[in-house]
């Protein structure tokens, strides 16, 4: 069983980053309205994320450490239609086999649980104060599989795709306030208040936010909207292009595409824009069942939806310029 755990783990915990990105996306999943994130040595001494959501009753937290337990499918129907970002019921598991955790959780509002895991074996649990919610804290991660240590890039690096993936996280949440906490030092704090543009301004500052323009286009399939910068404001990469696709961060290079195409050639060359674009679909247009980290998604009407972001696009940048 701690065998399978682990070679699971390596499917979806690569990194520090894929810890936080799991327990953030555990915090969205249980309503919360504040998430907070706080981590040390590039998140391999400590990972903590806090959240205000339905907490975890005592007697099931046994059942949210074990791999493909999940309480958010109950029956085919439900892996077809899914509306949570997690669904797979492996992400806790795969932490716990590849560290040492601690979960403090309350889901009455009365008294809260305290309970400890390390490699996947289970270390204690007992009555705890809390408040509602939970907060797990995740330690010496991958102590025990020294090969996942080896393969770890620097901690500047490992500490830049901590940051970049809560940045896609919270464009895709604006009515979530999240706190990220580099040892004590604040990288992100967002305001919660379901403003996108007060999001954005809080991921790439005031400049960026101020200078995007919205745009906004539905067809009997997709609603897409979000902000986009102006064709001056453009960056060497395309990591400031982040597709939502309900509220999750995926990776799309048609999509991306799309944003682009948008722009025709008002792009110069080599030159890609800030752009949020949120994507509204029912969840059974989409796939997610493709890859353990769910970064990749296959969608039907993926054609339709493209020109449906390349339209709304070109059209915000042609009233911006009469
Ligand atoms: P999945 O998200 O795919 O269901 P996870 O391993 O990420 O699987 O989590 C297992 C279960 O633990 C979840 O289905 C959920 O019931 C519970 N859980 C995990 N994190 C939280 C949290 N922050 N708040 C409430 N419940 C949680
Ligand atoms: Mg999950």
């Amino acid at each position: 069983v701690n065998l399978a755990n682990q070679i699971a783990a390596g499917e979806v915990i690569e990194r520090p980053a894929s810890v936080v990105k799991e327990l953030v996306e555990n915090a969205i999943d249980a309503g919360s309205s504040r998430i907070r994130i706080d981590f040390i040595d590039a998140g391999l001494k400590q990972i903590v994320v806090q959240d205000n959501g339905s907490g975890i009753p005592s007697d099931q937290i046994d059942l949210a450490f074990t791999r493909h337990a999940t309480s958010k499918i109950k029956n085919e129907h439900d892996l077809f239609n899914v509306s949570t970002l997690g669904f797979r019921g492996e992400a806790l598991a795969s932490i716990a086999a590849v560290s040492h955790v601690e979960i403090l959780t309350n889901a009455t509002g009365k008294v809260g649980t305290r309970a400890q895991f390390s490699a996947g074996i289970k270390k204690g649990q007992e009555e705890a104060a809390a408040v509602q919610g939970t907060q797990i804290t995740v330690k010496d991660l991958f102590y025990n599989t020294p090969a996942r240590l080896k393969y770890l890039r620097s901690p500047r690096t490992e500490i830049m795709k901590i940051v970049d993936i809560v940045n896609r996280i919270a464009l895709g949440y604006p009515d979530i306030a999240f706190t990220l906490m580099n040892e004590g030092k604040l990288l992100l704090r967002t305001a919660g208040n379901n403003n996108l543009r007060q999001t954005v301004s809080s991921v790439y500052g005031r400049k960026v936010a101020e200078e995007m323009l919205g745009f906004k286009s539905s067809d009997n399939d997709f609603e897409v909207s979000g902000l986009i910068s102006k064709p001056e404001l453009t960056r060497a990469t395309r990591n400031f292009i982040s597709i939502l696709l309900n509220g999750r961060y995926i990776k799309n290079f048609r999509l991306s595409s799309a944003v682009m195409d948008g722009y025709g050639n008002k792009l110069s060359d080599k030159h890609y824009p800030f752009a949020v674009v949120r994507i509204k679909t029912d969840p059974l247009l989409v796939d997610v069942n493709v890859h353990p980290t769910k970064r990749e998604v296959r969608l039907s009407k993926e054609t339709e939806l493209s020109r449906l972001i390349t339209n709304a696009i070109s059209t915000a940048l042609l009233i911006k310029e009469n």
